[in-house]
């Protein structure tokens, strides 16, 4: 049988929105992130992360450093009995820097490249998955990979949510205040009917 994944953007999602996190001092995993991957570890949901770090085409750090990162933030998981399934990044950019990273790839969001792959690679059911951002775009990769969007107020969430999104053509399925939030109500959706509990028209905003 296939199986179901949560996929989760990082910056701004499950750590803070720093800018470009070019050393991994700089980066702060929210504190409540490991509590939602153990809720998803538990439940059977595959947790998937998909980022965009085009830092390394713009060559203000290496993809050294981007392993680095995730090191951190594995460990930070690991240390509260939590754990991601795999990461998968877009290290490029269509019209910036040098090449091999200089190029009109297929997996920089909100292109589905990554999800697609991870559904081949873990035989994934699309339609019954999730990704969860912060970014409009985090919405719009959903779509376009056929999978059900959570919007998160954490990071730019909350200005986009405020300011900008009467001009979205797409809206999300569920929106919440972070990241722990958005899984508990996916978790809770799935253990009663399939339907969500709390549906976007009572969500915040
Ligand atoms: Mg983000
Ligand atoms: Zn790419």
């Amino acid at each position: 049988m296939k199986r179901r994944a949560v996929f989760m953007d990082r910056d701004g999602t499950i750590s803070e929105e720093v800018g470009y996190v070019n050393h991994p001092s700089r980066y702060r995993v929210f504190p409540y992130s490991a509590e939602a991957l153990r809720l998803l570890n538990q439940a059977g949901w595959l947790a998937i992360l998909i980022t965009n770090q085009a830092g390394v085409a713009r060559g203000y750090f290496t993809e050294t450093v981007i392993g680095e990162v995730h090191d951190v933030l594995r460990a930070e998981l690991e240390k509260k009995d939590a754990r991601l399934d795999a990461i998968y990044y877009c290290a490029h950019h269509p019209s910036v820097g040098d090449e091999p990273y200089r190029f009109d790839c297929d997996c920089r969001k909100p292109k589905p490249g990554l999800l697609l792959r991870a559904s081949e690679e873990f035989d994934i059911d699309l339609k019954q998955s999730w990704m969860i951002g912060d970014r409009y775009s985090d919405i719009e990769l959903a779509r376009n990979a056929d999978v059900r969007s959570a919007f998160v107020l954490s990071g730019y969430g909350r200005g986009e949510w405020e300011y900008q999104r009467s001009a979205w053509k797409q809206q999300p399925d569920l929106v919440a205040e972070d990241l722990l939030e958005a899984v508990r109500k996916i978790v809770a959706s799935d253990k009663s009917t399939g339907k969500l509990l709390d549906p976007i028209a009572h969500g915040p905003g």
